[in-house]
């Protein structure tokens, strides 16, 4: 594809007062990105002739929005970064509390998703690996399920284990091998079904579906009825076999915050809710902001906001055109133990196979990465499938207290103190087929949507619809010589 720049005769001002603007404080502002002037007129909301412009608007500073903005930046095409919060990162932010790194809710980083590889420095991320499988808790004990490729010997002593058959664990082999024979894309435009009914047809047993896929997936997708599309499967599958399992050493925040660190602080503007966009005509295109304020775009606006803000944003102007199905959600508790009773060393993800009992899965944070516990602490986190909005928050940690007091002993569990709770109404969209994960990202000439429910609900999928918004903007706009 052949790029050509093009001149932006554009006026840059800030939008809206600097005291609205949260730069990135930590990060030095891009010396190659163009400044936007502190010093504008006030925006007038009944004159949008008046008001600040730019080249493009973005909303919704996610991965989707910093994967545009990044895009934006690199096409060297002056852009606003607006989001209504007060951090960017959307649904992938990290607390830190007394000296503990609290991801808000379990999310994993696996290193072969594609399109972060072509966005991410790994190695600034100072990625921890987990261990390449888990430890599935059955009946009153716990049973390895290995990667063979990366640890041969605890595969070989589970294969006779009661997680599956000798045939279940060749089947995972086989599955291995289809995925990697074909591509991403084809992989996300495949016929669908439900992956439950995916892994029926390849023939996997019972005892395998209910002790490891609903657990291990289940906890991928917050779906434990594995009813999320089979394209979403095999795409997670083949990255898991490629890549590894990871978490940043800073939290999982540190990924957004790399994205938004390469762009200029002054395009990204926090704490700044987006209520309306008005599309008079092409070249203007204005942007309301819930304080009255309004911003016009040169260029066009990219709307990377979840799907429910997206149709409340663009009401009367875009019809997802889909059937509304209920959203994923979880709890995540955290607890914090002395790292010199933690009961296991290894760096792996405990799952839930007895089928009973409210944890999905559960893990030792600070065996992955040291650093999410200030020394001699160590960082127990949990977590359960669904919102369970009609029970206390203390009543949960009660109940998964005496659960894993059955899975460790109480010995080692009741030396646990509480920490946080969060609960994630909206973890992600609802991908059940029928799903299109490839998804024009164009509204209209000039108006772009993006987000993983544009193609798969995952940090790929974000990144991925970011990029192709702005591609699609640049087509439309004859940026790109096709
Ligand atoms: C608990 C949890 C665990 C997960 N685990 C994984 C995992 O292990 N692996 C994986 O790949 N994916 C995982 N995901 C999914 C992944 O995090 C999401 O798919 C991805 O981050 C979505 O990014 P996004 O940019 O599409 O949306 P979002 O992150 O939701 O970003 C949307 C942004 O828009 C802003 N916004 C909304 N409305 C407005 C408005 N009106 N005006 C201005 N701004 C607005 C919001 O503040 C937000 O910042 C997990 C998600 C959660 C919540």
């Amino acid at each position: 594809m052949n790029l050509t720049a093009l001149s932006f005769p554009f006026s840059f001002h800030s939008y809206p007062s600097s005291s609205h603007i949260k730069s990135i404080s930590s990060r030095p502002p891009n010396a190659s990105s163009r400044q936007i002037s502190l010093d504008s007129p006030p925006a007038n909301s009944n004159n949008p002739s008046s008001s600040p412009s730019t080249g493009v608007v973005v909303i919704g500073a996610g991965l989707a929005g910093l994967a545009a903005a990044t895009r934006l930046h690199a096409e060297k095409i002056p852009f606003l970064l607006l989001d209504a919060s007060d951090a960017v990162g959307g649904r992938v932010r990290t607390d830190f509390v007394d000296g503990f790194i609290l991801d808000r809710g379990f999310q994993i980083f696996i290193t072969a998703y594609p399109q972060a590889q072509k966005l991410l420095d790994y190695q600034s991320l100072n990625l921890q690996k987990f261990y390449s499988g888990a430890q599935v808790y059955y009946d009153g004990g716990f049973h390895v399920v290995a990667d063979p490729l990366r640890h041969f010997s605890d595969s070989l002593q589970s294969v006779a284990n009661p997680i599956g058959s000798v045939f279940d664990k060749i089947l995972i082999g086989l599955t291995r091998i289809r995925v990697w024979t074909q591509s991403d894309d084809e992989i996300l435009i495949a016929e669908e079904v439900k992956t439950i009914d995916l892994l029926r047809k390849i023939g996997f047993s019972d005892s395998i579906l209910d002790r490891f896929f609903r657990p291990f997936f289940g906890g991928i997708f917050f779906d434990r009825e594995l009813e999320t599309t089979s394209r979403l499967f095999n795409f997670i599958f083949k990255c898991l076999a490629l890549g590894d399992n990871t978490l940043p050493a800073n939290g999982i925040a540190a990924i957004p915050e790399q994205l938004a660190g390469k762009l200029d602080p002054n395009s990204v503007i926090l704490n700044s809710r987006v209520v309306a966009i008005n599309q008079e005509s092409e070249e203007g295109i204005t942007v309301n902001l819930e304080n009255g304020e309004v911003i016009r775009s040169e260029l066009g606006v990219i709307l990377a906001v979840e799907e429910f803000e997206a149709v409340k944003i663009l009401v009367g102007k875009w019809d997802p055109g889909r059937v509304k199905k209920p959203v994923r959600s979880t709890v995540c508790l955290y607890f914090s133990m002395d790292s010199d009773k933690v009961p296991v060393k290894d760096p792996v993800l405990f799952l839930n196979g007895s089928g009973q009992g409210i944890v999905n899965n559960m893990f030792f944070a600070t065996n992955v990465a040291q650093s999410y516990a200030p020394p001699g602490k160590a960082l127990v986190s949990v977590s359960l499938i669904g919102l369970y909005d009609d029970v206390s928050d203390e009543e949960l940690v009660e109940t998964v207290v005496k659960e894993l007091s059955g899975w460790f002993g109480e010995a080692v569990v009741g030396s646990w103190s509480y920490l946080r709770l969060y609960r994630i109404a909206f973890a992600q969209p609802n991908q059940c087929p029928p799903t299109d994960l490839r998804k024009s990202p164009r509204v209209n000439r000039g108006l772009y949507v993006c987000g993983d429910y544009v193609t798969s609900a995952t940090f790929d999928g974000a990144l991925d619809s970011g990029w192709r918004a702005v591609e699609a903007l640049l087509k439309d706009k004859a940026v790109v010589k096709v």
